[in-house]
């Protein structure tokens, strides 16, 4: 199974990190494709442009045989939608490879509002986990979506090319990439929240100074 997690990654932290280490030994698979975006469509620009954040994500990823990025929305001019993503992949591994997505419960809380929401489940499974703080209403549209796909096991996924949903909980760790540019301009160390490499680099890069 080709599972592919997406992000801004401004920067890369020990959360998303654990979060696809855990993922790929909970679905059983050999490795977890981190997708940077280049321009992202449902928020603010990013603090760091995509080369520097593509840059930080592959220092993170040194010397991890399971995982690995596709820095493919880079070479896309435009706001990087998920939906091209999906479609280019399922052209290049043909119709039978299992695809999959993964999202945490705050982005897809808006799942409905991403651009060509409803090609998505033909073209891949989505994975939802679960991130505290940010826990899904049981009403609305990406709801009724969870719920009318729902696979059991991870084992389902990987019987099908895609159009399953499958929720899982993790131990999520409670950091994100806005606390650490906070800290950084605020002066405060963000020093264990991710690895010392890339903090060393946003450093040396002068990364996140400015508001
Ligand atoms: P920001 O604070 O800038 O919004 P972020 O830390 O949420 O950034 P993103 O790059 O926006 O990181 O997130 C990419 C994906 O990673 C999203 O699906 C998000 O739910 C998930 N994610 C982010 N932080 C964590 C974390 N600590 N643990 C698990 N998943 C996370």
């Amino acid at each position: 199974m080709h599972l592919i997690y997406g992000g801004t990654f401004d920067p890369v932290h020990h959360g998303h990190l654990r979060l696809a280490i855990e993922l790929k030994e909970r679905l059983n698979i050999e490795q977890v494709v981190l997708v940077p975006c280049h321009v992202p469509p449902h928020r603010a620009q990013p603090g760091a442009d995509s080369h520097n954040r593509l840059a930080l994500l592959r220092l993170a990823i040194e010397g991890e045989p399971g995982l690995t990025v596709d820095d493919r929305e880079l070479g896309r001019d435009g706001v990087s939608y998920t939906v091209d993503t999906l479609r280019q992949l399922r052209a290049e591994l043909g119709a039978d490879e299992p695809i999959a997505m993964v999202v945490g419960t705050d982005a897809f809380a808006a799942f409905d509002r991403w651009h060509d929401w409803q090609v998505i489940p033909e073209l891949a499974h989505i994975i939802v986990v679960n991130r505290p703080g940010a826990e899904l209403t049981s009403d609305g549209l990406p709801a009724e979506l969870l719920l009318a796909r729902q696979a059991d096991s991870p084992e389902q996924l990987h019987a099908r090319p895609g159009g399953l949903t499958l929720t899982v909980d993790l131990p999520l760790l409670a950091i994100s990439a806005t606390g650490i540019r906070e800290a950084i301009q605020a002066g405060r160390s963000p020093r264990y929240l991710l690895p010392d490499r890339v903090w060393a680099e946003i450093q040396a890069l002068g990364l996140y100074l400015g508001s």
